[in-house]
């Protein structure tokens, strides 16, 4: 019989109801902070501190240089946002933190118990940029056991066990590839589903090709592989420049890698709607870009591949700070999706397509 993994135990995927595919509760980005901080010296730190003066400018890049945003651990504030979504009718969460950025799982175990929420938590590695000295340059075997003690042992001596595989890819460096063919190896043997971090500097035919040789190795079907932030990359095909200079440059969706990967059998996450990162180098969506290519890749008929989620990361996006909460997706697309009469897609997007993917 096919399962679910919960932070409370293992569920029927029939049990698994109304999910968000990309969000997160507890969560430790302290080490990306200090890779950010590295890139952009001299920013003082009182503009970086966390008060309301500062949330614009926090918001438009470098809310990981406030200390107070690398570490999300309050159970009280966050039972208050995931009640937002529980009263929307939301039942189940998936937190894609890497085991390297997670949080405190035993608070994951508190948040559920007093949300009624199920909770599904990663085993696996961040992108090499945001990870620890010791956990670079590690050959597959040593990810490939590190995600497999979680498995069988449970997390950091806790009985809550990982119900999902995450990797990721942001430069494809040897540390990336080796953890991606651990996941994927683990997919293997165990049936859990891998979901892909990818950031939209890597050029997408690298991630499909080596998403493609790695899961070719180990016999593993595309359809048990999330790519996880897809809809960063469909406005990034028009350049600034070009667009400021030229009357004529319009911006439109570049949506070819995520056809290409759907056309293979992949699941893709257009998982970080409301994401308010505005950077003047190149575009990112905005919600009416994600909804575009959501309703194109919907009507090519993709919508059984398609996972979504907020990317709920930062208390920048707490309602109690004036963010989206952990519910914009389900406040924007859900409702214009089914005036656009898209229905039918909403039930793939939100319930059979999470219990599809994390069931094992
Ligand atoms: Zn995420």
């Amino acid at each position: 019989m096919a399962k679910i993994t919960t932070v409370c135990g293992d569920i029927a995927p029939d049990q698994l109801g109304f999910t968000t595919m990309h969000d997160h509760t507890f969560i430790d980005l302290s080490v990306s902070g200090a890779y950010m901080e590295s890139m952009f010296p001299g920013i003082p730190q009182e503009m970086v501190r966390f008060v309301p003066e500062n949330y614009g400018f926090l918001k438009s890049g470098t809310y990981l240089m406030c200390k107070e945003l690398q570490v999300v651990d309050d159970l009280e504030g966050m039972t208050k946002e995931y009640g937002y979504f529980a009263a929307l009718g939301g039942k189940s969460v998936c937190d894609a933190a890497p085991s390297t950025a997670r949080g405190d799982v035993r608070k994951m175990k508190a948040l559920s118990e007093k949300t009624g929420l199920n909770i599904i938590c990663a085993t696996g590695i961040y992108h090499e940029a945001a990870i620890a000295e010791d956990m670079r340059n590690r050959d597959t075997e040593f990810y490939y056991h590190f995600c497999k003690d979680e498995i069988e042992k449970g997390i950091d001596g806790t009985d809550v066990h990982p119900g999902l595989l995450k990797a990721a890819l942001a430069t494809g460096s040897e540390t990336e590839t080796a953890v991606l063919e651990a996941c994927v190896r683990l997919s293997a043997e165990t049936g859990m589903s891998v979901h892909v971090h990818t950031e939209p500097t890597m050029d997408g035919d690298e991630i499909l090709d080596l998403l493609n040789a790695t899961t070719k190795k180990y016999g593993v079907d595309p359809g048990r592989v999330v790519v996880c932030h897809m809809d960063n990359r469909i406005a990034c095909g028009v350049m600034v420049g070009d667009y400021l200079e030229d009357p004529d440059v319009d911006r439109t969706l570049d949506l070819t890698i995520q056809k290409a990967l759907l056309g293979q059998g992949y699941n893709i996450g257009l998982d970080t709607w409301g994401m308010p990162v505005v950077n003047p180098n190149f575009f990112m969506p905005d919600d009416f870009e994600r909804m575009k290519a959501l309703v194109t890749l919907i009507d090519l008929g993709y919508a059984g591949q398609i996972t979504l989620g907020n990317d709920f990361s930062s208390k920048l996006m707490w309602r109690a700070y004036g963010g989206f909460g952990c519910t914009r997706f389900e406040e924007y697309a859900l409702p214009l999706l089914e005036q656009l009469g898209r229905e039918e897609a909403v039930k793939k997007l939100v319930y059979e397509n999470p219990a599809r993917i994390l069931a094992y």
